[in-house]
């Protein structure tokens, strides 16, 4: 076997199944080179979602059959792909592996997280808690965690639950110190702000002559940040804060669980 058809099978084994690129084209220009042997290149001749660029080989080997619009480069195996002429469409490409088109990105995935807490918390509050939320013990806790989590909650109890009673300011500290009661039981709340700074809000004094929620487990449950840790540092850190990785579903049930 010649040198060339050793070096091209070796190449085979390490990105898969792979095509060479039609250089027949003159115009073709280098956009990017990686430091896993490969570069970027704009062909100048669009596929029907009008992308033009292809990753390749350093000699010339395509590692994907789709052409696309632009990519990131993430590490030696892995590329952030975009696509179309508004470079929308975005997936994770894997060298011998393919392009999962439908896979999201770390920020993508953290986005809809958001989201889905956000709109699986607002429609719990309307459906199940038709008390106060001082009834329930793991939400004043969560709220007082100063977690992603619990800053949804405490932004909803605030807004559907709480009126400001009384207001100081300290311009000292420029930290605005806020009594507020709940308009069910009179409970009373203290919220701590200053401007990219201090946003706490704490129940201090609880009037709720009924208590609906579970007493607090040692470690709760908590969706957004343990998967933004997961997402972006490939580990959690939220044993500091007693809170343990968990999907949306549990860390819903465990905050509006009953007796
Ligand atoms: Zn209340």
């Amino acid at each position: 076997m010649k040198i060339f058809e050793i070096f091209k099978s070796l190449l085979n084994k390490m990105f898969g199944d792979q095509k060479t690129l039609n250089t027949s084209s003159f115009d073709e220009k280098l956009l990017a080179r990686y430091s896993n042997n490969t570069k970027l290149v704009d062909t100048k001749t669009p596929d029907i979602n009008g992308n033009t660029n292809v990753l390749m080989t350093e000699e010339g080997i395509l590692l994907i059959a789709e052409k696309f619009s632009g990519v990131v480069y993430i590490d030696n195996k892995t590329f952030e792909v975009y696509s179309g002429v508004e470079h929308k469409k975005s997936g994770i490409f894997k060298i011998g592996e393919g392009v999962s088109w439908g896979c999201l990105t770390p920020r993508q995935i953290v986005n809809k997280a958001h989201n889905d807490f956000s709109e699986a918390l607002k429609d719990k509050f309307s459906k199940v808690l038709n008390t106060c939320p001082c009834s329930y013990p793991r939400i004043i806790d969560y709220i007082s965690r100063g977690c992603t989590d619990g800053f949804y909650l405490k932004k909803l109890v605030m807004d559907n639950y709480l009126i400001i009673i009384n207001s100081s300011y300290d311009p000292s500290q420029e930290i605005e110190t806020n009594e507020l009661n709940c308009k069910i039981c009179h409970s009373e709340f203290e919220w701590k702000f200053k401007e990219r700074g201090v946003d706490s809000l704490i129940l201090k004094k609880n009037n709720c002559k009924i208590q609906v929620g579970k007493e607090l487990a040692e470690n709760a449950p908590n969706f957004i940040d343990a998967l933004t840790d997961k997402v972006f540092c490939n580990q959690s850190f939220l044993y500091r804060q007693k809170l343990m990785e968990s999907d949306l579903e549990t860390t819903l049930n465990y905050l509006f669980e009953e007796k």
